[in-house]
C-alpha cells in the first residue's frame, strides 16, 4: 500500500516515539472527529506499544458530545478546564505530538506552553501550508483526506503488534467524519484500503456509524429543520446559506456538535457549488463553515475575507460583526466569485 511518508521519516518518528518517557498530543481547538480520532488512536496504540510510557492527550478546548462515547475520550484533558494539570505535563513531557493542524495557532491558548517547551514537537496532518519552522518533524499529506488515516499508515508503518481495537475504532471515527462518511475528498484508493483493513481487524463500522450518526438528541433534529426551513438558496450564485443567532441556537438547548454537518445540507441541492453555515457565537462573534464542490478554493475564500483557512473543498473562518451583517457581507463576496461560481463543475 501507498504510504504518505518515507522510510527516513518513519525510522525518525519510531525514533522519537521510542525514546520518550513521556508523552503530550494534543488537537486544534474545537476539535472534530479526526482531531479526537487521531489523538485517541495515537494514544491507545502508544499505549501497547510502550506499556511504562505516560501518554496524555490534551485538547485546547471541549470536544463535541457525540464523541463522548469513543474509548479513551474521558481521559482528555481539556486545556480550557484543568490549566494547571496542562501547565504541569507540558512542562515534564519529553515529546509533543500535535494533529490535524497545521500551525499552533490554531491552538487558542496552549501556543505558548507549547512554545516555551524545548522537547521535539512532531506535526501529523492533512492541512495545506504546514507552518514548517514550528515543529521538529512534520509529517504532513494534503492528498489524504483525514490525519486517522495518516496515523494508520503510520501505525502500520512502525507497530510490532497489532494495532489495538480501540485505536482502529478511533482511526475508522477520524476518517469516516472528515470525509462525511466516505463522500467527500475519499477519492483515494487508499482510504477504501484502510477502511478494508480495519474491517478486516474486526472493528464494527455499524456501531461506529450509528455512534456518530444516530446518536442526537430530539431537539437537535428540530434544530436541523429549523435550519433547513430557514435556508437562503441564492441560485443566482449557485450558492446557499444557513445563520442561526445565539437566541435560536439556544430555543434548541444547542450542545456542541450539534450544527457539526449543516454545512453539508445545501450542497444536496442540484447545481449547488458552495454552501456556507454561520452561526453566533457565545463571544458575539460570527463562526464560519463552508464547503464547496469541484475547483473553487473554499480556503482560499475563507482565508482572503473571513480570517480563516482549511482544505481545498471544506473550510472555516471568524468574523466579529453581527449575524446580519455576516450574511450581507457573505453574499456580497459572492458577487466577487461569479464566474467561478458559475463555471461548470
Ligand atoms: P469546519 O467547517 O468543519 O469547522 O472546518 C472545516 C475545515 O476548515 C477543517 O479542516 C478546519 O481545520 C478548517 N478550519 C475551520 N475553521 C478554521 C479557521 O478558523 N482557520 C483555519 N485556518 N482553518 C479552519
Ligand atoms: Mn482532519
Amino acid at each position: 500500500m501507498k504510504l504518505p511518508i518515507d522510510s527516513e521519516t518513519v525510522t525518525l518518528l519510531s525514533g522519537l516515539l521510542g525514546g520518550a518517557k513521556k508523552v503530550v498530543i494534543v488537537m486544534h481547538v474545537n476539535p472534530d472527529g479526526d482531531a479526537m480520532g487521531a489523538c485517541l488512536a495515537l494514544y491507545h496504540s502508544l499505549l501497547q506499544l510502550y506499556p511504562e510510557q505516560e501518554v496524555v492527550m490534551v485538547s485546547p478546548n471541549h470536544y463535541p458530545a457525540f464523541l463522548q462515547w469513543m474509548d479513551g475520550a474521558d481521559k482528555m484533558l481539556i486545556f480550557k478546564d484543568k490549566r494547571k494539570t496542562v501547565k504541569e505535563k507540558i512542562a515534564t513531557t519529553d515529546l509533543i505530538i500535535c494533529v490535524d493542524f497545521n500551525a499552533l495557532s490554531r491552538l487558542e491558548g496552549l501556543e505558548k506552553l507549547l512554545l516555551s517547551s524545548p522537547v521535539p514537537r512532531i506535526l501529523i496532518d492533512h492541512h495545506i501550508h504546514p507552518n514548517k519552522e514550528e515543529f521538529t518533524l512534520v509529517i504532513s499529506d494534503i492528498q489524504v483526506s483525514s490525519t486517522s488515516e495518516i496515523v494508520y499508515q503510520l501505525m502500520k508503518a512502525f507497530m510490532t503488534i497489532p494495532i489495538p481495537m480501540s485505536a482502529a475504532e478511533a482511526i475508522l471515527t477520524g476518517m469516516m467524519t472528515d470525509t462525511n462518511n466516505f463522500r467527500d475528498n475519499a477519492s483515494t484508493p487508499e482510504t477504501f484500503e484502510v477502511l478494508a483493513d480495519l474491517l478486516r481487524l474486526g472493528v464494527d463500522k455499524d456501531k461506529v456509524t450509528a455512534a456518530v450518526y444516530d446518536n442526537f438528541s430530539p431537539l437537535r433534529m428540530k434544530l436541523l429543520g429549523y435550519a433547513l426551513e430557514n435556508m437562503v438558496i441564492l441560485p443566482e450564485y449557485r450558492a446557499a446559506y444557513v445563520a442561526l443567532s445565539l437566541a435560536e441556537l439556544n430555543r434548541f438547548n444547542f450542545q456542541p456538535g450539534d450544527t457539526e454537518s449543516f454545512v453539508n445540507y445545501p450542497l444536496n441541492i442540484a447545481k449547488m457549488k458552495l454552501s456556507a453555515y454561520m452561526s453566533e457565537q457565545q463571544d458575539g462573534s460570527i463562526r464560519f463553515s463552508f464547503r464547496s464542490r469541484g475547483d473553487f478554493l473554499v480556503n482560499d475564500f475563507a482565508r482572503k475575507h473571513f480570517n480563516g483557512g482549511g482544505h481545498r473543498n471544506a473550510a472555516g473562518g471568524r468574523l466579529n460583526c453581527s449575524l446580519k451583517d455576516a450574511a450581507a457581507f457573505f453574499v456580497t463576496q459572492l458577487g466577487n466569485y461569479k464566474d467561478a461560481l458559475l463555471a461548470p463543475i
